[in-house]
């Protein structure tokens, strides 16, 4: 029996891990979950799922939570503010952890997942963006298993050799016979929208993904193809991938979810629906597998695959994110912060969709050269860029 802690219970990662884990009773036990302060969700879900722990980051709908699950005789106990996340994270009876809380917000449960030697559920892939090689070193000191729960990275993950899956970001792809790693996206929604007219396009049209359904921060991220970039980095400590190891293809259709190539001229890739719940029970139940409730794919009524280089002209964060992975920690630290800032901003209509690209590129420009050694250099460098991108928005 699997015992489960899942951060981001709420949201669509949290959602979709809860409809694996209901088709399985008998493997999974579910011990705590969290949210921010979704209360509507998170009650449903406690009544459900009767975890040992319900953890609403937000006071108010704690205190909410607290009354409603009172009033439905729930031994739930309800606990509150970040620093739980981290708490029910290292509980000893939890051998999982689901990590799906959006952005740095899941950094420091994540980490905390990780020293407690947990087998880790990466989803919140801003984590590894910001602290990549304290993260992936933490990963072997303190024995942690980690899981990509990225579909990409999922997919990479089943085409790498046993030996490489076992040894997460210090394994050698060249000794595997790997000479590349292909990294698929969709394009976005606007992937055939003249470039002239993306100036103009609305957070509904960004959110409105043509084949994944996702929580809104991504959809922006993808519709820019800075989730492209914060995946090319993800990569490069997942896999040790240098950068001559990585290609960004465009496939529209989403259904080959990344490839390897080897050294022989051979491809490996996985193939399946756009529904994460695929990914997820991969590693829920890796190396078993089992069902996940998706639907098989036909081949006979696929219809054709395509694949594209990328635009860089159309997918300006794409390019910075490569080239804050070739700066450093420093750099992807500071972009993702910047990132985070410009899209909410996006979303609340303070910024149109270009804006985005080049509040963060002028981020990059200011602190895109800082360097940080350890987990609290990263987070004053994520505030310092977060205000800076705040103050670029202002003026624009
Ligand atoms: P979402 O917005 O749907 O859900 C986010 C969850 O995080 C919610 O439960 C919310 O309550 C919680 N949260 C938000 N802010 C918080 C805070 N400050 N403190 C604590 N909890 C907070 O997001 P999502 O689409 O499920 O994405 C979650 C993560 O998974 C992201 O890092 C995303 O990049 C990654 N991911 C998502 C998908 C997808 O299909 N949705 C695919 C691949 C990777
Ligand atoms: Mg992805």
């Amino acid at each position: 029996m699997e015992t489960l802690a899942i951060l981001g219970a709420t949201g669509s990662i949290g959602q979709s891990t809860l409809s694996v884990v209901r088709q399985h009773p008998e493997r999974f036990s579910v011990f705590a979950l969290s949210a921010n302060h979704n209360v509507r969700v998170m009650l449903k879900d406690c009544l459900e799922f009767a975890p040992r722990y319900a953890v609403m980051v937000d006071e108010h709908a704690a205190q909410q939570l607290k009354a409603e699950l009172k009033h439905h005789n729930s031994a739930t106990c309800v606990l509150s503010g970040s620093h739980a996340l981290c708490d029910v994270a290292k509980e000893p009876e939890v051998t999982s952890v689901m990590a799906a809380i959006v952005g740095a917000a899941g950094l420091l449960s994540t980490l905390a997942a990780v020293q407690a030697g947990k087998r880790v559920l990466l989803a919140n892939k801003e984590a590894l963006v910001m602290s990549g090689e304290l993260f992936i070193d933490a990963v072997h000191q303190y024995g942690a298993e980690l899981l990509p729960i990225d579909s990409e990275h999922n997919a990479i993950f089943q085409c790498l050799p046993h030996e490489l899956q076992q040894n997460p970001g210090r394994g050698s792809l060249s000794a595997a016979g790997v000479s590349k790693i292909l990294l698929t996206g969709s394009g976005g929604p606007f992937r055939y929208t003249p470039i002239s007219d993306l100036q103009a396009v609305t957070p509904a049209q960004a959110i409105d993904h043509p084949n994944w359904s996702m929580g809104p921060k991504i959809s922006v991220d993808s519709a820019t193809m800075m989730n492209k970039g914060l995946e090319y980095i993800e990569a490069r400590w997942l896999f040790n991938a240098a950068p001559e190891q990585l290609q960004v293809l465009v496939h529209p259709q989403s259904v080959i979810h990344s490839m390897v190539q080897y050294s022989d001229g051979s491809v490996l890739a996985q193939l399946g629906q756009p529904d994460m719940m695929t990914p997820i029970a991969h590693a829920l139940a890796y190396p078993a597998r089992i069902a996940s409730g998706v639907a098989p794919l036909d081949f006979c009524t696929l219809g054709d695959l395509s694949f594209m280089a990328p635009d860089m002209a159309r997918y300006p964060c794409l390019q910075l994110a490569m080239d804050a992975c070739a700066s450093g920690q420093g750099a992807t630290t500071a972009l993702n912060a910047a990132n985070e800032i410009t899209v909410a901003a996006f979303l609340a209509g303070q910024l149109n969709f270009m804006g985005i690209a080049e509040v963060n590129d002028a981020v990059m420009q200011t602190l895109g050269a800082h360097s940080v050694n350890s987990i609290d250099e990263i987070i004053a460098l994520d505030n310092q860029a977060r205000t800076c991108a705040s103050a670029l928005i202002r003026t624009y």
